[in-house]
């Protein structure tokens, strides 16, 4: 089918909106008319070429959408159902067979190499493939193909147009909290920076009952919003080296478990060190 996608065509190149065709999709497969995606810097690294995708390339991750159609395996999806495409693993190395989907050994060729694991393109312009697939579904376009292995349903109430990013920073939040962490109620948490990773975290952080929860930023508007998604405390960073100390002040002995998303190696530090002794 002719779809609409947003392509870069070389490396730091301009997403140019343009028409495309799509293939269909295979037994295990459903066609996701898109209604919203999610922006990320890991698409503008994919459009930079950090991670030697071909071009042309339709990149995007965080698709959310109604299902279209299904492959005549596929069970759990119908036509009309709410879906977000969250990210790719293959199923079937250690890592997948031991339910740690998100350690797949083949997620980097599944997210970036810009084709399905068998090397098959899904779109093309005038016979020549435009790679997308990246992390399997390349939701900066109108449609897309995407394994049933990596969609979830969502419910109908819920605001499809809103709910992309789940796929991407919530699940990294959230799921860093409440699968590997695994805090018990009263636990204390720190997360540093709170931008949709770290409030993702610190939501997760209030469901399990943590406290205090300790937020801490350069921004006072983010602090204000972390405040009322559940911390107890707020530090702004800004122009203080007393960081540690402060959490110290705050908890006693340190804090249980702390998220760090800031990506500035200063802080990270101040990550490890808010911790109490183990
Ligand atoms: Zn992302
Ligand atoms: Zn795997």
């Amino acid at each position: 089918m002719e779809i609409t996608a947003a392509v870069v065509r070389e490396k730091l190149g301009a997403f140019t909106i343009e028409k495309v065709r799509l293939t269909d999709p295979r037994s295990d497969e459903a066609l996701v008319r898109i209604v919203a995606s999610g922006m990320c810097q890991t698409d503008l690294h994919g459009r930079d070429g950090y991670y030697n995708s071909p071009y042309p390339a339709v990149y995007g991750h965080e698709g959310a959408g109604v299902v279209e159609a299904v492959g005549t395996s596929v069970t759990k999806f119908a036509p009309g159902d709410h879906v977000v495409i969250s990210f790719p693993w293959c199923g079937s190395c250690p890592n997948c067979r031991r339910d740690l989907p998100f350690h797949c050994m083949y997620a980097r060729e599944l997210k970036m190499r810009g084709t399905r694991p068998d090397g098959s393109t899904l779109m093309s312009k005038d016979g020549a493939p435009v790679y997308s697939a990246f992390f399997q579904q390349s939701s900066f376009a109108t449609h897309v193909i995407a394994n049933e292995r990596y969609i979830v349903k969502v419910r109908k109430d819920a605001p499809l147009e809103l709910l992309g990013p789940f796929a991407c920073s919530g699940q990294t939040g959230a799921g860093a909290v409440l699968n590997s962490m695994r805090p018990k109620p009263g636990d204390s948490f720190a997360v540093f920076g709170v931008g949709a990773v770290g409030l993702s975290a610190l939501m997760a952080a209030k469901i399990a009952g943590c406290e205090p929860i300790i937020a801490v930023d350069v921004h006072e508007a983010r602090l204000a919003l972390a405040r009322a998604l559940g911390a107890t405390h707020m530090i702004n960073h800004n122009g203080r080296a007393d960081v540690v100390a402060e959490i110290r002040r705050i908890t006693g002995q340190g804090v249980r478990f702390s998220v760090e998303t800031s990506a500035q190696p200063a802080v990270f530090r101040e990550a490890v060190e808010a911790l109490i002794a183990a």
